[in-house]
């Protein structure tokens, strides 16, 4: 066989072996970072989560405090909800919840109450992090539960869209001192 056909096979051997490759957890924190920006787009502090069952995502969801005037709307609830109407049990023990920031106290409650698996976040939260940040939530070892944790997925990525975000509102506010401040 001449030369050229062996590098041939050989290269699409190797196309098709990726091309094949299952998702990893970039890519799942790739699509949480898309509904982080839905949020962003929303004037909601950009925070996304999906919730992957199989290689699958079968949750996803963006920060909805604001559109709802909720505090419990963060983006955890919200695609844990989805999630349990999807598989029809309160029990996600086989699911794994890809979210951009460290979930809060509250977050971490739901995840070890719904008994998921593996959480898997972008950036640390020092003010109000549950995953070990503040406290570690989903690690207790007096609770029923505790989760696998994988920190600082696209960890610069998940911080960005915050930083920014942030900083515009500062900016605004600055130009517009009387405008109304939330949060
Ligand atoms: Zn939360």
């Amino acid at each position: 066989m001449n030369t050229f056909l062996v590098t041939f096979v050989i290269v699409l051997t190797l196309v098709t072996l990726l091309m094949l490759e299952p998702p990893n957890d970039q890519d799942f924190m790739r699509e949480a970072l898309r509904q982080a920006q839905k949020a962003r787009e929303a004037g909601e502090v950009p925070v996304g989560a999906v919730v992957v069952l199989a290689g699958k995502i079968i949750g996803r969801a963006h920060n909805q405090v604001e559109l709802l005037k909720d505090a419990t709307a963060h983006a955890e609830m919200l695609a844990l909800t989805q999630t349990q109407a999807a598989v029809g049990d309160w029990r996600l023990t086989e699911c794994d919840l890809y979210v951009t920031k460290e979930p809060c106290a509250m977050c971490a409650g739901a995840l070890v109450h719904t008994r998921i698996r593996r959480v898997i976040f972008g950036c640390t939260d020092p003010v109000a992090g549950a995953a070990g940040s503040v406290i570690n939530l989903l690690q207790m070892p007096a609770l029923n539960h505790r989760c696998d944790i994988a920190p600082g997925v696209l960890q610069g990525e998940c911080a960005a869209i915050l930083q920014d975000f942030f900083r515009s509102r500062r900016d605004e506010q600055t130009e517009n001192p009387k405008s109304e401040t939330r949060n």
